[in-house]
């Protein structure tokens, strides 16, 4: 693996790091005190290619490789995880799917708005009884002629009330028919839904822990319409497309996570050079320097294990595992980074007229949504034993 970085990835991450310097940084505070994004944003963020990342020219993307991707979803992460966020889950979760199972129609018809941010994504998996356990959702899709008429609820859809295109997995047949199987449960199907279709509805769930600039939604589906040429991929391997999706979407989760780290370690180096006690400067005491420490320490490891999965994508290889590993490190080396920059802080940590507070709430749901740690351990685990302990 190499580990210096082409010209283009250094441009990409600059312009990423201009873009947050300038755009992000100033206002995240006041987004999440009014818990919305500016959304004017999503145009902003198309604009300048970073909703087309690895997406091929020819449907409008703005290509790159999964390196730069992830230079990108750091830096963005760095300036608001909120912001990280809505890219992360209208291209990863949405886009990168539509990419790779959709059929030529589909693409063209959606890859193009999404990448321009003309579009938004959303991903409709969880549900209010079903999180971890995805496999035994409980939304279901009945054929009435040509058409499929789905009903259920989805519950914590990131970009939820703001998305044009819904990436939903209803329930299209039995578990039974996976029996033996490796792909999982069979009788899950995914579905590209408008979210202009009658029937369809988005209500924001407000008083979130962190996260607050972002639109996370409850979806409730009534019997919505939807042509048969809205199934994404082929009937019953929606939990398939859903799983690899999850897979490379951790990739990109623990990139924001680095970012994060390093705005803890940024803010927490300023302050403890600038905040004096006992006649100096804090950044005297060797237990403040441990905290300086271990945040970069971290911060370096987490960096290298993300580094690691998009090498990995790039080349072809298997990268569940290590995408695992990854978001399972770097979320909760996110969480501690966090803490730790609190406490550098003292007092200060614990308003927002500084960061770091909205740092360690941010961070929380990092070790939560797209697998939690505890699920990203049971995927490691079977990997290392080929034991199945869900
Ligand atoms: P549960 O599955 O009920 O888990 C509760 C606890 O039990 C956890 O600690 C879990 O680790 C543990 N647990 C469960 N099963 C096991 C087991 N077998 N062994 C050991 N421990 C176990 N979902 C989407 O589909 N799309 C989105 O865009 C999206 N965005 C989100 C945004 C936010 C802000 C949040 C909070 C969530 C989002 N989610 C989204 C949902 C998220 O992925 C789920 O919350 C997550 O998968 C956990 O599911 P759950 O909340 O039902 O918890």
């Amino acid at each position: 693996m190499d580990l210096s970085l082409t010209d283009e990835q250094q441009a990409v991450r600059a312009l990423a790091a201009d873009f947050v310097d300038r755009d992000v940084i100033p206002y995240a505070t006041a987004w999440d005190r009014a818990e919305s994004v500016d959304r004017a944003i999503v145009k902003r963020l198309g604009d300048l290619g970073f909703l087309g990342m690895t997406i091929p020219e020819e449907y409008g993307g703005s290509a790159g490789d999964h390196v730069a991707y992830c230079l990108v979803m750091e830096e963005l992460g760095r300036g608001d995880t909120a912001v990280r966020g809505i890219v992360s889950v209208s291209l990863g979760l949405v886009t990168k799917p539509l990419l790779a199972h959709g059929t030529e129609a589909q693409k063209r018809e959606w890859i193009p708005k999404l990448v321009a941010g003309e579009a938004l994504g959303c991903f409709g998996l969880t549900e209010p009884g079903n999180g971890s356990d995805a496999g035994h959702l409980k939304t279901k899709a009945v054929r009435d002629g040509d058409d499929w008429l789905i009903s259920g609820t989805k519950i914590f859809i990131t970009n939820g009330t703001w998305a044009d295109l819904a990436l939903v997995f209803a329930r299209t047949g039995t578990n039974e028919a996976a029996q033996g199987s490796s792909d999982g449960p069979r009788g899950i199907t995914a579905f590209l839904v408008p979210t202009t279709a009658p029937g369809f509805q988005a209500r924001e769930i407000k008083g979130k822990l962190g996260l607050r600039g972002q639109a996370t939604a409850e979806l409730v589906l009534d019997n919505v319409r939807v042509p048969a040429s809205s199934v994404l991929g082929d009937v019953g391997q929606g939990f398939k497309i859903a799983m690899s999706t999850l897979d490379k979407g951790r990739m990109s989760v623990a990139a924001g996570c680095v970012g994060l780290m390093q705005a803890c370690l940024d803010a927490s180096v300023t302050y403890a050079r600038q905040r004096d006690q006992f006649g100096k400067s804090i950044a005297h005491y060797q237990l403040v320097q441990e905290m300086l420490a271990d945040i970069s320490v971290d911060l370096d490891a987490a960096r290298m294990l993300v580094w690691r999965v998009a090498d990995l994508v790039e080349r072809g290889q298997p990268y569940a595992t290590a995408a695992s590993t990854a978001k399972l490190f770097c979320s909760e080396a996110a969480v501690r980074a966090a803490n730790n920059a609190i406490q550098v802080f003292g007092g200060y940590g614990y308003v927002d007229e500084y960061p770091v507070g909205k740092y360690l709430r941010d961070a929380r749901v990092l070790t939560l949504y797209e697998g939690t740690s505890q699920i990203q351990k049971l995927l490691i685990g079977r990997a290392l034993t080929g034991v199945n302990a869900f």
